[in-house]
């Protein structure tokens, strides 16, 4: 028997979410984002899902060359651009376009492993001080590639480091526009939080990630009132049930106390399934279809709920961590972190399964 731990992943509710993306950034074309095995979801699935995208962008080369043996023909971006002239020679044979964001990407290309001439999106640094050329070196790495002949189009992008903030993106904007003005090529700027908040920002491409899996990109606003769809569940059953007297304590340092006497129900998912160790009492769970609450210290391997509002609870029952009733960003904010983290951490051993 297989462990009850199972990550379902929802192909419709990725294809919806795509969709909302299509609703909001207007005639700019998408790039879907699937770096991290399409943020924990599994590449292949979410290409299939994905297929109205433009264009698919994601950091792995080995994940580039899955999804051309898996028989994506449009454009793959790879935003962290080639780390080595070998990976300049594979975008070439699989016509993968690169961002070349520091002056040794460029040496490289001008070194030349590659012969052909390579699709390339120039990346400014904004003010997220990651990856990206300054105003100056922009220009001059532009002007460097153009005349090298290594280039076929050259684009241009940039990432924000605020943009989940009202106005967070005017000044960034402003200076990409600045110092892409006048050249030719196409323009991308926008992560979910600008495809959602930031209509002039939308540009030539847009970027979107996490919204098309079905998390918010903000603190203080829900996936829901986004009108996005949770793509991934991740479920288990109960394993067990403990009736607690009052004063007793449950799982490791006795963290949790019962003041009066109750039940407690053993579910078999831990941190070791990619559950966050660090979730606060009382984070949401559904047991039985019943709302309840985690009690004590996330194990390796198990958690525990109260199973008070669920009086016919018994062994055997389903259970929802995360999915369309429990949001991943409920238990995300519990656990001090964001739904990004937690849908990129389910661990190997969990049982993979597809839901239409
Ligand atoms: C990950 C990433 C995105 C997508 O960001 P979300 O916040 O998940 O929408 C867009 N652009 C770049 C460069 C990225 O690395």
């Amino acid at each position: 028997m297989p462990r009850p731990t199972f990550v379902a992943v929802s192909e419709s509710a990725l294809t919806h979410n795509l969709q909302r993306v299509r609703q909001l950034a207007g005639a700019a074309r998408v790039w879907a984002v699937v770096k991290a095995d399409a943020y924990g979801h599994g590449l292949e699935l979410a290409m299939r899902a994905f297929a109205a995208a433009d264009g698919l962008a994601l950091v792995e080369f080995d994940g580039a060359m899955r999804l051309r043996e898996a028989g994506w023909k449009k454009p793959i971006l790879m935003l962290e651009g080639a780390f080595d002239a070998q990976d300049q020679l594979l975008a070439q044979q699989l016509d993968l376009s690169l961002v070349v964001h520091c002056s040794l990407q460029v040496e490289l290309l001008l070194a030349g492993a590659a012969t052909g001439p390579l699709s390339l999106y120039l990346k400014y640094n904004s003010g997220l001080n990651r990856l990206g050329f300054d105003a100056p070196s922009f220009r001059q790495a532009y002007q460097q590639l153009r005349n090298s002949g290594r280039a076929g189009r050259i684009d241009f992008m940039t990432h924000y480091a605020n943009s989940e903030l009202p106005g967070g993106t005017v000044s960034a904007l402003k200076a990409f526009l600045q110092v892409t003005e006048g050249l030719n090529g196409e323009r991308s700027t926008c992560n979910s939080a600008a495809v959602i908040g930031v209509a002039a920002a939308h540009q030539d491409w847009v970027r979107p990630g996490v919204m098309l899996y079905g998390a918010t990109p903000y603190h203080d606003r829900s996936a829901a009132s986004l009108g996005l769809r949770p793509a991934m569940q991740l479920g288990s059953k109960l394993i067990g049930i403990q009736e607690l007297y009052a004063g007793d304590g449950v799982g490791y340092g006795w963290l949790f106390k019962a003041t009066a006497p109750m039940r407690i129900g053993v579910i078999a998912c831990g941190y070791a399934d990619g559950y966050p160790r660090h979730a606060a009492a009382n984070t949401p769970i559904l047991v039985a279809g019943q709302r309840t609450r985690l009690v004590g210290r996330v194990a390796m391997d198990m958690l525990m709920a109260d199973l008070t509002p669920i009086a016919d609870a018994k062994i055997g029952d389903e259970v929802e961590l995360w999915g369309s009733n429990i949001a991943i960003d409920e238990v995300a904010q519990a656990s001090a972190t964001i739904g990004y983290e937690l849908m990129c951490a389910i661990a190997l051993r969990v049982r993979r399964i597809r839901v239409p």
